[in-house]
């Protein structure tokens, strides 16, 4: 697992690859602003990186047409498709120095990747098509849990309620040693976020006391 940190608010790339009877599979998830990193870590790669998107939001799609060129298919659940549309406003609202374009991709909710070992998990909330990805034992999480929060500055379609139903689904599903990789931030295991993460904290507390 390579991890990139991409400048425009700091959103992380993973670079996930495995090796597989039926062939090598590499994965780009949320490929940022940082166009530059990524070519060299996949240089010695000898597949076509399939691209996969945790959701819509400008920090996590700014390198997608960059990969595109080279061939590669993207895929994103077509719920987000609006922000792709918006990003732009997004980002001079913001002030980040960039722009985007819309682009093609394949609509998670309509067809999945057929990769060995990756499961895509829906988890809206953070926006409409947020989608958290299983690959082997590490879980991707995009916006959905944060390193140190879950709740990010809120965006429009932005789903509170929903997200939080949302993480604990996943707080349910995987255990304390799944490698959790968040949208911005740093990684580690499920049991360590939960150590730093308030919010994670607060979920759990209020889940026991429904039990
Ligand atoms: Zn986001
Ligand atoms: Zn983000």
């Amino acid at each position: 697992m390579t991890r990139i940190r991409n400048e425009v608010v700091s959103a992380n790339t993973y670079v996930l690859q495995a090796t597989g009877t039926v062939g090598d599979v590499c994965l780009v998830v949320d490929p940022g602003s940082d166009t530059e990193t990524l070519p060299g870590v996949l240089r010695g790669v000898s597949v076509t990186p399939v691209v996969l998107l945790t959701h819509g939001h400008f920090d996590h799609v700014l390198g997608v047409p960059h990969l595109q060129e080279n061939g590669s298919v993207v895929y994103m659940a077509g719920a987000d498709a609006r922000f792709l549309r918006r990003n732009n406003f997004y980002m001079r609202a913001l002030s980040v120095d960039h722009t985007t374009q819309s682009f093609p991709f394949v609509d998670l909710s309509e067809s999945q990747p057929e990769i060995a070992d990756l499961t895509v998990l829906d988890t809206p909330g953070h926006s409409p098509g947020s989608v958290s990805f299983r690959f082997h034992d590490a879980l991707v999480t995009g916006d959905t849990i944060l390193s140190r929060h879950i709740l990010s500055p809120t965006i429009a379609g932005c789903d509170e309620g929903q997200q939080i139903a949302s993480v604990e689904g996943l707080l349910d599903e995987f255990t304390d040693g799944t490698v959790v990789l968040p949208g911005h931030g740093q990684p580690g295991t499920l049991e360590q976020l939960v150590s730093r993460n308030d919010d994670l904290r607060t979920v759990i507390e209020y889940m026991r006391g429904e039990e």
